[in-house]
């Protein structure tokens, strides 16, 4: 009897030490997750930019192992047991959750694009409704460099075989590209591969947004192959590398890029188009827009704004040293760059923001610039707005005052534009099916 009591007892002894330490991290776990996706909804991050995984509940066992195998960390969690999107905006759709899910209830989509008012409407070689106009990379809503590179590829190519059917003698060029990130690269070297006649535009350098990556990011691909160039074939580079390739690429095939030239409107005319960008107009006979997701930075309308010192972005925190800065923004961007600048040495940091305190940011920037502010590393400036940059300092207006805020830069975090309602005016569909809306 005795015997079977001490049987009963160590087992139940093993099972209470695996089981409680295992319901009780789970439990904390949820607690978190919970948070985290409550935290998301209300700073307005929780919705996917692009695909982003689409969990089926009724399959899903809550182990946890897509929360882990996320390169970019943030974007899964667990709630009420089941996997959960708590960060869309993070997703960059690399599908690691949907390779590792042992019971295969996670797929990596864009769930019903017919539901979708910010996927335009293309056709199996991404043509949009407006026909000779195409769109490649993460506009037409899939993320991830070799997709944009594999679809600069394929729209260019089609473009090469309509061409040889209907060219236009009369226009600038065959094509023009707007955008030389991953997509308006690969569609450029594509057009070169064609002996199409192209120019490509970009607002800013070329590079798109691994410009914007953090400094030193490991980027995540799969083999892919660059026209005229070969294969990547590492899985991860870091950021600078990446530019660096595409740089040697720009260089080495002399490619016909415009850069730090913005895209302003497309006319569509009987057999061509008219694309106005940085103030002249040029005429083609296809478009391709690889202009990406992220839009263009919202400014701010203040006099002086078009200064060589100010800046949309923050890419390298540490090339700024015992300087006067000024940050301007509320949001995790503007938290974020204020306390990375305010770390380096001898930098006397400013935040100006037009409201009261700092609302919609994530709890750990909160708790980090709250921190800062206390010590004086950080000076904010609420109720604020700024009126006029000048070389060496801005005017900013503060409960009815003017006051000079000292400064060599001036980092603004305004959020971006997203370019839908551009597309939208040059006729471009949203939301819908390609064979039904191109037979109406
Ligand atoms: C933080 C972060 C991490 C990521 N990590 C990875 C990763 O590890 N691996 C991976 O594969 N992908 C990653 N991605 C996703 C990847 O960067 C994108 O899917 C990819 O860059 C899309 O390429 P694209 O050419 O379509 O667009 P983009 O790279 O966004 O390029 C668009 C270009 O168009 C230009 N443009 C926009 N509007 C205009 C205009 N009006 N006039 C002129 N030019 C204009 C922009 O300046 C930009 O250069 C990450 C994204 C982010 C934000």
């Amino acid at each position: 009897m005795n015997e079977s009591y001490l049987i009963w007892g160590i087992s139940f002894a093993v099972f209470a030490a695996i089981i409680i330490p295992y319901y009780l991290s789970f439990r904390k776990r949820q607690k978190l997750d919970l948070e985290r996706k409550k935290e998301a909804e209300y700073i307005g991050i929780g919705a996917p930019r692009s695909q982003f995984p689409m969990v089926n509940n009724a399959d899903c066992i809550g182990c946890g192992s897509c929360v882990d195998a996320c390169p970019e960390h943030d974007v899964l969690g667990i709630v009420f047991g089941k996997a959960a999107v708590i960060n869309g905006d993070r997703c960059v759709g690399h599908g690691y959750c949907e390779l590792i899910c042992p019971v295969g209830a996670l797929k990596v989509g864009l769930g019903d694009v017919k539901q979708r008012p910010d996927i335009p409407v293309l056709s199996e070689f991404n043509e949009t409704t407006v026909p000779g106009l195409f769109i490649a990379g993460e506009l037409g809503g899939i993320s991830l460099i070799r997709n944009a590179i594999a679809q600069g590829k394929l729209v260019v190519d089609r473009i090469a075989e309509i061409n040889k059917i209907r060219s236009n003698p009369n226009t600038d060029f065959d094509l023009v590209i707007i955008g030389c990130g991953p997509a308006g690269l690969s569609a450029s070297l594509t057009a070169m591969e064609n002996h199409l006649s192209y120019v490509t535009i970009d607002q800013q350098d070329p590079g798109g947004t691994i410009l914007q990556y953090p400094r030193r990011k490991l980027v995540m691909t799969q083999p892919v192959d660059i026209p005229l160039y070969g294969r990547l074939d590492k899985r991860e580079y870091s950021k600078e590398h990446l530019l660096e390739l595409w740089q040697n690429i720009i260089q080495n095939r002399k490619l016909n890029i415009l850069p730090q030239t913005k895209l302003e409107e497309i006319r569509r005319h009987d057999s061509f188009f008219s694309i106005t960008a940085g103030g002249k107009e040029i005429t083609a006979g296809f478009v391709v827009l690889a202009m990406g997701r992220r839009g263009t930075p919202r400014k701010l309308g203040a006099v002086g704004e078009d200064r060589a010192k100010v800046m949309y972005q923050l890419i390298d925190a540490q090339s700024y040293e015992k300087m006067n800065l000024l940050v301007v923004g509320g949001g995790d961007s503007a938290a974020e760059a204020a306390i990375g600048l305010a770390r380096q040495n001898g930098n006397i940091v400013h935040l100006s923001y037009r409201k009261p305190k700092l609302f919609r940011i994530k709890k750990k920037n909160e708790e980090r610039i709250n921190e800062m502010i206390k010590t004086g590393s950080i000076k904010p400036i609420f109720n604020s707005n700024v009126i006029e940059i000048k070389d060496k300092l801005a005017l900013v207006a503060v409960d009815g005052k003017t006051v000079e805020i000292p400064n060599d830069y001036v980092f603004i975090f305004a959020g971006g534009i997203p370019p839908f309602d551009m597309l939208k005016e040059m006729g471009i569909t949203f939301g819908g099916n390609y064979r039904e809306l191109a037979s109406v």
